[in-house]
């Protein structure tokens, strides 16, 4: 058996709230260990990811390497840090506190529950988990049934790799995600949609389960004049078409200052020429929609403005060539609602406070991006508009810095992760308040007579 039964999920919980009753995932070796445990495991099964992200999503190698089995980068990351990361913190005390000495003491919080989506389905599995695991936890982890190869995948490494009773795997859908939702964890960690993240904040508040929420939204790209442009279509071409933009941080749409809009279109069009060919549906290097209800849901954006690149489509393969779409109007439904696929609008403005003030009318979005030099327009950009994260003078990567959190702000989400603070997610911060025995001031205790000026 590769997977957890759903009917043996609530046995399932219980053994690992013995297990970790034991004591066993707070030693930092132990975790240490695991953590070597998960590399060696993901290595071993490369090729079978791979082949599963190349069924699930017709993800070019090069990409699952990029984008999904670098999460073992993470591992290296964070073992190198566990030793310190884990040590109790002094914490500076007031001068009244002199015969006291205070101590942070990051613990463990139990067991824990990871829900990951199909864009990136190995990679927003395993890099939670990374946490969970330094931080000395136990975890149940359903992947989506939708990239249902990569799940299967991942029920396989772990079982081989893991006792059930520290880290187990739920495959299934929505009926599985419910079952779980029904039991305590101590902390629920999600990646996938604004509206399921309500529903699983909502399942999450019947046992006061703290979450994290890692969802999605318009993340919207400001192209201004004073940019290289040629690195600027590289680098827009590749945020957006990468995993044929199904990325929670793929550029949502462009905001274009007028004066550069024309030749930004023509870098454009050049770029994807460049990465694709004059064809993308022959290149190997490009993914396909992962179901045919999204790639529905993709081509009805298609009669919104005017397609000018791209714009064919092939139903039996999912495939919605690299798209771009001008004279969009707000109202139209691809500017009011995430697209995560292959469609890139472009809304035009003259002045900066037109983007500023578009981008602030809608809910805050995961990630921002600004392209230009200009060091006062960068400033404004930043104070005056809210997002999960920045990039500025390019796309996506922000996501690969491991000392950089990673989370959404408002609608976009809840909470972050990546590096120490994935292990501050999966961690208690324990505060720890010592006084000594050789002195015990009175003026705190009753009768308090005469005792107000002292305070
Ligand atoms: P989704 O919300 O439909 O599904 C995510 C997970 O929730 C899946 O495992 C699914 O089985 C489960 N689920 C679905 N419906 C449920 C329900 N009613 N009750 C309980 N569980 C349920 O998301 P998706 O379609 O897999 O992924 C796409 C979304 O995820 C996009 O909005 C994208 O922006 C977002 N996303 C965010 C990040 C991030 O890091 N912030 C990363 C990737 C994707």
């Amino acid at each position: 058996m590769t997977t957890t039964e759903l009917s043996n999920v609530g046995d399932i919980i219980q053994y690992q709230r013995d297990y970790f009753q034991t004591g066993k995932t707070k030693d930092v070796n132990f975790r240490i260990e695991q953590l070597k445990n998960l590399k060696q495991a993901i290595l071993e099964y490369e090729q079978s990811i791979v082949e599963a992200l190349q069924a699930d999503l017709h993800k070019p190698e090069v990409e699952t390497y990029l984008t999904e089995i670098s999460v073992v980068k993470d591992i290296d990351y964070t073992i190198k840090h566990l030793q310190s990361w884990t040590k109790p913190k002094k914490a500076a005390v007031s001068w009244e506190f002199f015969s006291y000495t205070a101590k942070i003491y990051p613990e463990p919080l139990g067991v824990v529950l990871i829900i990951g989506p199909w864009n990136y389905p190995f990679n927003l599995i395993i890099s939670p988990l990374i946490g969970a695991i330094a931080a000395g936890n136990c975890a149940i982890i359903k992947p989506s049934e939708i990239a249902s190869h990569t799940s299967d995948v991942i029920a396989k490494i772990i079982a081989k790799h893991f006792d059930p009773a520290y880290i187990a795997v739920v495959e299934g859908g929505v009926e599985a995600s419910q079952k779980l939702l029904a039991e305590r964890f101590d902390h629920i960690f999600f990646t996938g949609g604004t509206a399921v993240g309500k529903i699983i904040m909502a399942a999450a508040a019947k046992y006061l389960t703290p979450v994290t929420l890692e969802l999605g939204g318009k993340s919207p790209c400001i192209v201004d004049t004073d940019v290289n442009l040629e690195h600027t279509v590289r680098r827009i071409t590749w945020g957006k078409f990468i995993n044929a933009g199904q990325t929670c941080i793929a550029p949502d749409y462009l905001l274009v200052n007028k004066k550069i809009k024309k030749d930004l279109i023509h870098g454009l069009e050049k770029s994807l020429k460049e990465f694709y060919g004059d064809n993308p549906v022959n290149s190997c290097d490009y993914a396909r929609i992962i179901s045919h209800k999204h790639f529905d849901r993709l081509v009805s954006f298609l009669k919104d403005g005017k397609v000018i690149i791209g714009g064919e489509t092939q139903s039996s393969e999912c495939y919605i060539a690299p798209t771009v779409i001008d004279n969009v109007s707000l109202d139209d439904s691809v500017m009011q609602e995430e697209i995560f696929g292959p469609i890139l609008p472009i809304i035009e403005y003259t002045d900066i406070a037109e983007a500023i003030a578009l981008i602030n009318s809608k809910p805050k979005p995961l990630a921002l991006y600004l392209f230009s030099q200009n060091k006062n327009l960068q400033k404004r950009v930043l104070q005056e508009t809210s997002s999960g994260g920045v990039c500025i003078n390019d796309t996506v990567i922000h996501f690969a810095v491991s000392s950089l959190p990673f989370g959404g702000v408002g609608d976009s989400g809840i909470g972050n992760y990546h590096g120490k603070a994935s292990f501050n997610t999966f961690s208690h911060n324990k505060s720890v308040l010592q006084n000594s025995f050789w002195l015990d001031l009175k003026w705190r205790y009753a009768p308090y007579e005469g005792k107000l000026p002292l305070i």
